[in-house]
């Protein structure tokens, strides 16, 4: 069986997992953390980063850092994963949801304005499949309404939008090294923060309330509790494992870029045609080749071709059920606009395997059974 995805393992793991407990410090902050938190710095030009214990968790941070509150509202995409919405909805504001582009299934940029009110704090940008946003209009158009941007770079590490890394453009970026995307601790994130006013505030909240960091750096001479607070720093174990991982980032980052372009070259006859539609970069994105997916017909095409990979032992997945639809989405949120795209683009997507060390026999297998597929329907 071809699995839809493998967690990227390079081998240094465990030997510097048991580095991490041979040092006695296993709890967050130690050598593995500092090591990652200045790497992802200097990698990506970014003023501040600190891991977090999930994705989800970094962009809990950032809504909270942003001051968000009850009765606020936020711009997001409704074809994006639970923890966009749930970190808004944590905060008590409500998520404001925007059609999307069919090109990139990112939020459409152009319908942003309309649907902010006198309530509006902030816009949610969620780059799908590791592809950048619009961010140039995005941040006019926030910087004209005095809006925090809030990048979900779940996917996107390692992607830049013209030369700047995901995540380095809004207030805050996110990151997720969950065992799904290109790097990963297991369960883990990062939160990158834009300002150095911010910086304070972000390690106050990520360690318990305490001034914990500022202790240790010997900036105060006692820590103490000093504001709203919880526990975000993932453990040094789980620290040591993405190190590993990212002293091979562009190792895994190449394997991945070529399994995607055989996908695209593979499928580039059938989307000319015009039975398939395939992912677009628009210019100026660089990809990380976080997943390459295909649109079908609709539906009915797209369950067919899940069901037909399936009996030939090939995983494809589809996502996302659109938030506005879900039940949380109806109690939570509310649609502005036409729902033109969103729903009836997220119902013919599927994505196909991709991970670091896809054998390129086994990548073969999966382009064949897929064109057998759409050749005879
Ligand atoms: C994976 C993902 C998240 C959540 O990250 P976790 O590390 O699993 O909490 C959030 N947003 C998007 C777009 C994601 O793909």
């Amino acid at each position: 069986m071809i699995s839809f995805n493998v967690p990227p393992f390079i081998g240094t793991e465990l030997d510097y997992v048991k580095q991490a407990i041979d040092a006695h410090k296993i709890c967050g902050d130690g050598q593995f953390t500092k090591k990652c938190h200045a790497y992802l710095e200097e990698r990506f030009g970014a003023q501040k980063v600190l891991l977090t214990t999930s994705g989800t968790t970094a962009l809990e941070m950032a809504t909270i850092l942003c001051g968000l509150k009850k009765g606020d509202e936020v711009i997001v995409p409704s074809f994006t994963f639970s923890s966009t919405a749930t970190a808004i909805v944590l905060t008590g504001a409500t998520p404001v949801f925007v059609d999307i582009r069919p090109d990139t299934m990112n939020i459409d940029e152009t319908k942003i304005e309309a649907a902010i009110t006198d309530k509006t704090r902030a816009i949610m940008a969620v780059h799908y499949a590791g592809v950048a946003c619009e961010m140039d209009t995005i941040m006019e158009i926030a910087a004209r309404h005095n809006l925090k941007v809030i990048e979900d770079a779940a996917q996107g590490v390692m992607s830049y939008y013209k030369g700047r890394a995901l995540g380095t453009i809004g207030d805050f970026g996110c990151f997720s090294f969950h065992e799904t995307k290109n790097y990963s601790m297991g369960e883990g994130g990062a939160l990158l923060i834009r300002h150095p006013e911010d910086n304070d505030s972000a390690e106050i909240l990520r360690e318990k309330g305490t001034n914990r960091a500022r202790f240790f750096r010997g900036q105060v001479d006692k820590y103490t509790w000093v504001d709203y607070g919880s526990s975000y720093l993932p453990s040094d174990m789980n620290a040591a494992y993405l190190w590993a991982q990212l002293q091979e980032a562009d190792l895994i980052n190449d394997n991945r870029l070529a399994i995607w372009n055989t996908y695209a070259e593979a499928f580039a006859p059938l989307a000319a045609s015009g039975r398939v539609e395939v992912p677009t970069i628009p210019a100026g994105c660089v990809h990380n080749a976080h997943m390459y997916y295909l649109k079908l017909r609709d539906l009915q095409d797209r369950t067919d071709f899940i069901q037909y990979l399936k009996d030939k032992g090939i995983v494809a997945v589809f996502h996302y059920i659109p938030l506005h639809s879900a039940p949380a989405g109806l109690k939570f949120g509310r649609f502005h606009g036409e729902d033109r795209y969103t729903t009836s683009e997220s119902d013919r997507l599927v994505r196909l395997p991709l991970y670091y060390g896809l054998t390129q026999e086994d990548q073969q297998y999966v382009i064949n059974t897929a064109l057998d597929y759409l050749h005879k329907n």
